[in-house]
Formats: C-alpha cells, structure tokens, sequence
C-alpha cells in the first residue's frame, strides 16, 4: 500500500472532509504511539468571527490534540491551525477544527470515551485507563455536565425527595433534590439550610419547571426544609418517607444500648452471659438489620438478646414494631388502620421508660399527618433509600479529588440522566458521529 492511499484511509477513519485531510501518519512502535499530521488545505477561508468568505490566512498556529487509541497505539492529532484576517469585521480568529471543541487538548471522541468512563469507573481509575490526569478529567466533567444540565427539562416535575448527604464524614453538607417520578437527580447546592429550597425553586424555574407545580415533598424532619418547602414551594404537601423515620428508631435504639452497654455493664453480662464478646459484637449490627439478612452467628446472639430482659431488648422491638407499621401499611394499604396502628406505636413508645423513643414519639405525633402521607408514597420509600446507596458511590468515585463542585458534577453525571451528554465512541450510533462533528461546527 503506497503512502497515500495510507493518508486517505486515515482521512476517512477520522472523519475529516474538505479541506481538512491527513498528510503524515508517523508510526513510532517504540514508543506505542501514532501521530497525525493534519492540514488545512484551503488558501482562503470564511471569517469564523463574522461569517464572510474568501478571507486571508494571516498566520497558523501549531495544536495537537489526543485522541482515542488505535490498538496499543497512543494517537495525537497535530495541525497548524489557520487565524484568518478578516477584512470585513476587522478580526483576526482562528478557524475551528472539526475533531476538538475550541481550547480542548482532546478530541470530541476521546472526551467522549472520557465521560461514558466516569459513569461506570472512579475518575481517578478513569484517568489512569486513559493515561491522562485527574485534573484533565474533572475538567471536561464540569464542562459536559454543565451544558447538559442547562438543556435539561423539568416541566414535568411534580414530587420531589429533599436531602441532605456530606462530602466527607459528618461535614460540608449538600442538599439534593431528586425527581421522584423520573427517578433523577435535579439539582444539588451546598448547605442545608431553608434557603437551599429556595435555589432549587430558582433552578427549576429556569429548567421550564413552576414552583406551583411541585405537590409533594418527601424528606426527612428537618425544620430547615420544611421551612424552605413552606417559604418557596406554596403548593407542597409534606410527607416523611420511610427511609428517614426508621432511621430515626434505629437511631433511638443505638441510643438505648450504648447507655446500657456503657453504665448497666454488669446486668448486660449476666443477661447474655452465654455470648463470648466477639457474638455479643455481632449484635451491633444484627440489631440493625432485619431478621431475614441474620447471619447464622447473628441469628444465635439475637436468640440471647430476645430472651433477655434488657433495656436494649425492648428497644428493639421497639424498633421493629414501628418497622411492623410501614409493612402493614404496605400491605393492607388502608390509611385509617395505619393511623390506628401508629397511634398504638406512639403510644407504646411513651410508656417504654426508654427516653430516646419517649422523644421520638412525641416527634412522630406532632408529625403524625406527614408521617401517615409518608408511608403511602410507594413510589419513593424504595427509591429514596436506593439513591441514597448511589450517592454514596458518587462520593466514592470523586475519591483523591472530593470537594463540594467535584461530588456535585459526579452526582449529576450519574444520576441526573442528563440527555444531551456525549455518548461513548464505542456504542454503534450513525448519528452520533454525525451530531459530535455538527456541534464542533
Ligand atoms: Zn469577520
């Protein structure tokens, strides 16, 4: 095969068209790479500035840009880049290229395989696979997220879940809002105070949303929000999903038995005296957990706990009584049974002599509507609780480089469903190529 025909299949492997072609293809196989030397063969061109024809070419300018592999071949497309002296608007610019968006040290595709990749793998393992450097990835993240969000459409968005997660361990929080029906991530802003809803409210107003559209909200109890709901969203309905008030009892229960663990050691002793420390351990967690996930050591600790007559005993079944009352509801489905057997609960949790569920009863009462609502939104219990496991691989994703803007861009990256974000070079798709050289256009 002659150098030539070389060159053109080339041309034709990257797409390029009149007046752009490669002209050198420099294959170094000690060095695992092949570059391209590209070139613009036009001698006058349209201004890019103003659009008149039949410009100069005042000057090139030398750019090199990275592109997908070839086999093991690290492949780098370079060209000397026409500025065009425009004698009508006065300008002097350079010409676009068709393969990279301006400013890009990528091309398209490549930035492209860069962002299918951050979906599925941590940026950091994303970076490593393409040999390019954290900061490079994160870059080209923010940017595509951005333009995506911007196109994003929330018109029809009617429930929302509102919720606060942290970048790191108990610090800088960051509210986000998920669409409970599209199951999306619509927006997420650092803080979790009430005003945080009010920039929801904003943002939503400027995606196509109204903020009278929005009927419900499912959260946890945070004054803040439900302040932010009542100031910014005029036609919400509050409820309180299940995912939060359980958490709440487990909570309450962790209480009750650290206290006793701590200050009743002796009675705790006696009371499961036949568990070695290493099973009693096991209760943490088995405690936690519903009976069907017990391990078999977990299951053997927990026959101990049950027979004994512990304040930690009670609290547990504290716990699963009101874990009871949302199976119930889900069962029978019947909103004036619900209301009965979470009054029974309440009522239960103020005689239990246990203060962390006297107080948890007394929030669950002067919530007792929202509570109810809570525990008929099917539709979000489950998803509440699933988005919760994805946020947390978001975070692990921005792992080595996490800050608020780094877990919020990796957040909407994977769980925005942003539909105007480059797809993967690899995915068959006629139209795809189509649509990346007609945008860098
Ligand atoms: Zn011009």
């Amino acid at each position: 095969m002659s150098g030539l025909q070389v060159e053109g299949l080339f041309t034709a492997a990257l797409g390029l068209a009149e007046p752009w072609k490669v002209e050198k293809v420099e294959l170094n196989t000690a060095k695992s790479r092949i570059d391209f030397e590209v070139v613009n063969t036009a001698r006058r061109l349209s201004c890019p500035a103003c659009g008149v024809v039949d410009q100069a070419i005042h000057e090139r300018v030398r750019r090199s840009w990275r592109h997908l592999d070839f086999f093991q071949f690290e492949a780098w497309l370079h060209a000397s880049v026409p500025r065009v002296n425009c004698t009508a608007c006065g300008k002097t610019s350079q010409v676009p290229v068709p393969w990279a968006r301006e400013g890009s040290g990528f091309t398209l595709l490549f930035e492209a395989l860069a962002i299918s990749l951050c979906q599925g793998l941590a940026v950091r393992q994303a970076a490593q696979m393409l040999r390019v450097s954290d900061k490079q990835l994160w870059r080209r993240i923010g940017h595509y997220v951005e333009q995506a969000r911007a196109r994003q459409d929330m018109s029809k968005v009617r429930l929302i879940g509102v919720d606060e997660t942290s970048v790191r361990r108990g610090q800088h929080y960051i509210t986000v809002v998920h669409d409970l029906d599209a199951k999306r991530l619509l927006f997420a802003t650092a803080g979790h105070d009430h005003e945080t809803v009010e920039r929801f409210a904003q943002d939503l107003q400027a995606h196509g949303g109204q903020r009278e559209h929005i009927e419900h909200v499912c959260m946890d109890m945070s004054a803040a929000y439900a302040l932010g709901v009542q100031q910014s969203l005029p036609k919400a309905q509050i409820s309180y999903d299940r995912y939060h008030v359980v958490a709440l009892a487990n909570q309450a229960m962790d209480e009750v038995r650290r206290a006793e663990w701590r200050h009743d050691a002796q009675e705790v002793q006696q009371a499961l005296g036949p568990l070695e420390a290493g099973e009693r351990r096991k209760l943490l967690w088995a405690m936690r957990r519903n009976p069907d996930g017990w391990s078999g050591a977990q299951t053997r600790a927990m026959h101990w706990l049950q027979r004994a007559n512990l304040k930690s005993t009670r609290a547990w079944r504290l716990k699963m009584g009101l874990r009871q009352v949302y199976g119930q509801a889900r069962l029978h489905n019947d909103v004036e049974q619900t209301t009965t057997d979470l009054r029974r609960w309440i009522s239960w949790a103020r005689r239990s002599r246990l203060e962390p569920f006297k107080r948890l009863g007394t929030t669950l009462s002067s919530h007792f509507d929202a509570v109810v609502r809570g525990m008929f939104e099917h539709r979000s219990n489950a998803f509440v609780e699933a988005l919760n496991g994805l946020l947390q691989q978001a975070k692990r994703a921005a792992r080595g480089f996490r800050n608020a803007a780094t877990f919020i861009a990796i957040a909407y990256l994977r769980m925005g469903k942003l539909t105007h974000l480059p797809t993967s070079p690899f995915v068959p798709a006629a139209a795809r190529d189509a649509r990346l050289l007609v945008r860098a256009r």
